[in-house]
C-alpha cells in the first residue's frame, strides 16, 4: 500500500509549495507520487493533480480513484486548505481522515513557518495547534520546519529540546500571556520528547532526504500502532 501524506498547517505556511517540492523530489527518484488537491483556493494548480477538489464532488469518488492509484504510487500526497480550520474541524474533513486512516497507512505533516515562530509565545501557540491536531486525528506526525533558508531552525529544535532555554526567554517578560506560556511549555514538553522534527526549505528544496527517513519512522508507527490489522491489508 502506498503511504498517505496529509499536509497540514497554518494559512502561508509553506504546504502547496512543499508538496509541489516533494513531488519534483520523488520524481527525481522515479518515484512519481499520486496528487490530491483539497485546496479549492488553488485555482490554478501548477502541478499535474491526479484529483481536483474543484473537479470532485463526492468524496466516495475520491475514495475510488484513491484505490485506483494504488497500484502505481508509493506516495500519495494531499494538500489541503490554506486556512487549517477549513480542513481540520470541518465534518468533511474529519470524514475524510478517518477514511483514509482506516483504509491506509497515513502520516501527518503539520508545516510551519519558521521564519515567523522565532517570538517565543508565537512558536508556542503554532506547538499547541500542532498539538491539537495530533489529539485530533491520532494518527503519527512529522512537524516540518519550513522556510529555513530565511532562518535556520536550530532556535526551535533548542527551544524543544532545552526546557531551560525557553523559559529564559520567556523570562525576559513578565506579562499574562508569558506566565501562560510558561505554564503551556510544562504541558508541551511531554508532547515534544516524542515528536519528529525535520527543518526544510520548500523553496531551495533541503532537508527532503531526512524527511524520508522521517516518513519511514512514522509509517512503521502506524503499523505497529495505529492498526494493528495493517498486515492483513497488505
Ligand atoms: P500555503 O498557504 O500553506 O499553501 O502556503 P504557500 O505554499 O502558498 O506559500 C506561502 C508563501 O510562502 C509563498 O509566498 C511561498 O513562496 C512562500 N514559501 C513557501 N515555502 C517557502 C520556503 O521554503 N522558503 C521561503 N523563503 N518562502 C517559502
Ligand atoms: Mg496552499
Amino acid at each position: 500500500l502506498p503511504v498517505y501524506l496529509l499536509v497540514l498547517g497554518m494559512v502561508g505556511s509553506g504546504k502547496t509549495t512543499f508538496v509541489q517540492r516533494l513531488m519534483v523530489h520523488l520524481h527525481k527518484q522515479s518515484s512519481p507520487p499520486y496528487m490530491i488537491n483539497l485546496d479549492p483556493a488553488v485555482q490554478e494548480v501548477s502541478f499535474p493533480t491526479s484529483i481536483d477538489i474543484c473537479d470532485t464532488v463526492k468524496f466516495d469518488q475520491v475514495m475510488k480513484f484513491i484505490e485506483k492509484a494504488q497500484n502505481t504510487s508509493k506516495y500519495v500526497l494531499i494538500d489541503t486548505p490554506g486556512q487549517i480550520e477549513v480542513f481540520t474541524w470541518s465534518a468533511s474533513g474529519t470524514i475524510i481522515t478517518e477514511a483514509l486512516a482506516s483504509s491506509f497507512p497515513t502520516v501527518v505533516i503539520y508545516v510551519m513557518d519558521t521564519s515567523r515562530s522565532t517570538n517565543p509565545v508565537t512558536f508556542l501557540s503554532n506547538m499547541l495547534y500542532a498539538c491539537s491536531i495530533l489529539y485530533k486525528t491520532k494518527l503519527p506526525f512529522i512537524v516540518v520546519m519550513n522556510k529555513t533558508d530565511i532562518i535556520d531552525h536550530s532556535f526551535a529544535v533548542e527551544w524543544m529540546q532545552d526546557f531551560e532555554a525557553f523559559q529564559d526567554v520567556l523570562n525576559q517578560e513578565t506579562t499574562y500571556v508569558s506566565n501562560l506560556t510558561r505554564s503551556m511549555n510544562l504541558v508541551l514538553d511531554e508532547f515534544y520528547s516524542s515528536l519528529r522534527v525535520v527543518g526544510v526549505s520548500a523553496v531551495v528544496g533541503t532537508g527532503f532526504d531526512e524527511l524520508f527517513v522521517q516518513v519511514t519512522s512514522a509509517a512503521e508507527e502506524y503499523e505497529r500502532e495505529y492498526c494493528p490489522e495493517y498486515e492483513r491489508l497488505k
